[in-house]
């Protein structure tokens, strides 16, 4: 069974989607979306040759060869102009790695009108990364599931939404969906977040040469949260 995270993601992806699952590991992702849609086709790619073998075997065990390629390769290296790729997924990684893998290929997404990312820290650095390039945050989602709390990124090329001008920080480090929304979940994952800061800001302080800038940001950074809090 896939997991909620993953399906959570599937549910950003339109019917007949044309779509790449870049770290596709088991390939799990595109097997339950072409699965669930006879007409949607996808291309997994793998860096790594242990999860690009274990998706070809997954790949071929569902019978889904026709409408699923298996990649080797890093990042968007996998995708060609002439698959006509539309969105692109990239899940269950960190932010920065995954903002790392769009910026190697920005020009892999000529025809692609969505991303969807899964970042498993680090949302921020994604948000700054949509805010410098042509694709608008659309919509967020945050879940938990199995003690983890994970976000959900999808961004359109010239989406129509209300953050269609630049994110301001605070809207970066929390996300203006999320922030809107404010689920329990959303709650808890920013509890938590701010009992770190305020460790981190005190032993920051306590250092025989305080850093006053990273304090100063840290400290800007908890007022937000505890504004979202209260
Ligand atoms: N996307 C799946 C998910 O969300 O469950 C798998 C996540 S798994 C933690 C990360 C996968 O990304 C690994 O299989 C790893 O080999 C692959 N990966 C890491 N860096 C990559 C890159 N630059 N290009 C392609 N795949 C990469």
């Amino acid at each position: 069974k896939l997991s909620e995270r993953l399906i959570a993601v599937a549910e950003f992806l339109p019917k007949r989607a044309k779509f790449a699952d870049i770290g596709s590991d088991h390939a799990y992702l595109p097997c339950f979306v072409c699965l669930h849609d006879e007409q949607a086709l996808a291309i997994a790619g793998e860096v790594n040759r242990g999860p690009f073998e274990s998706a070809q075997k997954n790949v071929s065990k569902q019978g889904l060869e026709e409408r699923i390629v298996v990649r080797l390769g890093n990042g968007l290296e996998v995708i060609n102009e002439d698959d006509h790729i539309e969105q692109i997924v990239i899940a269950g990684m960190g932010g920065g790695l995954i903002t790392n893998i769009l910026d190697k290929g920005v020009e892999k997404l000529s025809t692609v009108n969505r991303l969807i990312l899964q970042p498993n820290v680090d949302a921020r650095q994604i948000r700054v990364w949509l805010n410098e390039h042509q694709f608008d945050l659309t919509a967020e989602r945050i879940l938990e599931e199995n003690g983890h709390i994970y976000e959900i990124l999808v961004a359109d090329r010239n989406g129509v939404h209300p953050y269609k001008s630049e994110m301001i920080e605070k809207q970066l480090l929390l996300g203006p969906y999320l922030m809107e929304e404010k689920s329990s979940i959303f709650l808890k994952k920013w509890r938590e977040e701010a009992s770190k800061l305020k460790l981190v800001i005190e032993q920051m302080k306590q250092a025989a040469q305080p850093d006053e800038q990273k304090i100063k940001k840290f400290t800007q950074e908890l007022s937000w949260i505890e504004e979202e809090l209260n």
